[in-house]
């Protein structure tokens, strides 16, 4: 949840691996202000982008300069139908959202992980389906009742940017490896988020950002989601890289220190959840907590706090750090009924508590 510093004079930048891969760094506006990378990267016989930007206005003229600069760079014509492949590091619409319009002008093979691979094919059912558990779960959160139509309607505005498309392969059925690309299923910020080391170089996608801790929702309304898959998958990382010598994520600066950059990532959360523990010493709804956390945020900022909120209370609810207080209310109604959180006991040591 974040905005990125960067203006339109943000220019394509390269990056080279140890073996000699060379990688292009696109700069994209996905949404107004809020800018994500696409990466072109060269070698061997792979020209491979990995993801394509979310589709929405600038998007796909940012990505077709870039592709032109980088072809003025080198020498060498380098557009859709140049392509081998296209990865999609995971299902968010500001990654895989210009799909829609690559897709048409390319034979690059389309790879996806699997558990994400319906946010792709199946876009319009996923929508219905995440849209009415997001009702409950805001209901439940104790957002009111016109809040939520609100929150509903913001969260259909992407359902325009965005139509299916078959994708060609996902990386779990090609053994996590193409070519001299090796994938990591990272589970937490979606359910199917992998990042991709080639030689000596880590493409983080959202799993690690520079400056800003990446969203977390809770797995209530998405499987294999959730702040606890987040933080196993953050020590999976840091173990299956840590000899990498440079990470470059989707948003932000790109990473030096990639196991330093976990920890504190790891030090952000452990801090949130012991102020929630704090919070709820009195009982108090998520749509409470999220206001405790984050303060008074406008349009799709509370639906994300919102999400950030669920995902620490429902981590410490599953560890039974958290009671309901309200639960005969709850059992008699048959409304929805905004569930209140209450810490058990005096509080623990969360550092304990995290992987
Ligand atoms: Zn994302
Ligand atoms: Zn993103």
């Amino acid at each position: 949840m974040a905005t990125q510093e960067t203006e339109r004079t943000q220019t394509v930048k390269n990056f080279e691996t140890n073996a000699g891969a060379r990688i292009f760094q696109i700069p994209m506006e996905a949404f107004p202000s809020f800018w994500v990378y696409t990466y072109l990267v060269l070698v061997d016989d792979y020209r491979v982008l990995i993801d394509t930007g979310s589709n929405f206005r600038n998007s796909n003229e940012d990505l077709e300069n870039g592709l032109k600069s980088i072809s003025k760079q080198i020498g060498e014509s380098i557009g859709f139908n140049e392509l081998t492949h296209v990865f999609i590091t995971h299902g968010h619409i500001d990654h895989f959202g210009g799909l829609a319009y690559v897709k048409p002008r390319t034979q690059a093979k389309i790879g996806i992980h699997s558990l994400d691979r319906r946010n792709l094919t199946n876009y319009e059912e996923r929508l219905v389906v995440v849209s009415k558990r997001m009702d409950n779960y805001f209901m439940g959160s104790g957002v009111k009742p016109e809040r939520v139509q609100k929150l509903r309607d913001l969260y259909m505005l992407s359902k325009a940017l965005y139509s299916s498309v078959e994708v060609d392969f996902t990386y779990d059925e090609e053994g996590m490896e193409i070519g001299p690309f090796k994938m990591l299923h990272v589970p937490g910020h979606t359910a199917g988020i992998v990042v991709i080391r080639l030689h000596d170089i880590l493409f983080s996608a959202d799993h690690v950002i520079s400056g800003i801790s990446p969203h977390q929702a809770p797995e209530s309304l998405t499987l294999n989601t959730g702040l606890g898959h987040y933080l196993d998958s953050l020590i999976a990382v840091r173990e299956w890289a840590a000899d990498v010598r440079l990470t470059l994520g989707s948003h932000k600066k790109p990473i030096d220190d990639l196991p330093a950059r976990v920890d504190e990532i790891r030090g952000e959360h452990a801090k949130r959840l012991s102020k929630v523990m704090e919070y709820l010493a009195e009982p108090h709804t998520i749509a409470e907590v999220s206001q405790d956390l984050f303060g008074e945020v406008s349009g799709y900022n509370v639906l994300l706090a919102l999400e950030e909120a669920g995902a620490h209370v429902e981590y410490l609810y599953q560890r039974g750090l958290l009671g309901i207080d309200n639960l005969q209310e709850i059992g008699e109604s048959e409304k929805i009924i905004p569930i209140r959180y209450l810490r058990l006991g005096e509080g623990n040591d969360i550092t304990k508590l995290l992987p």
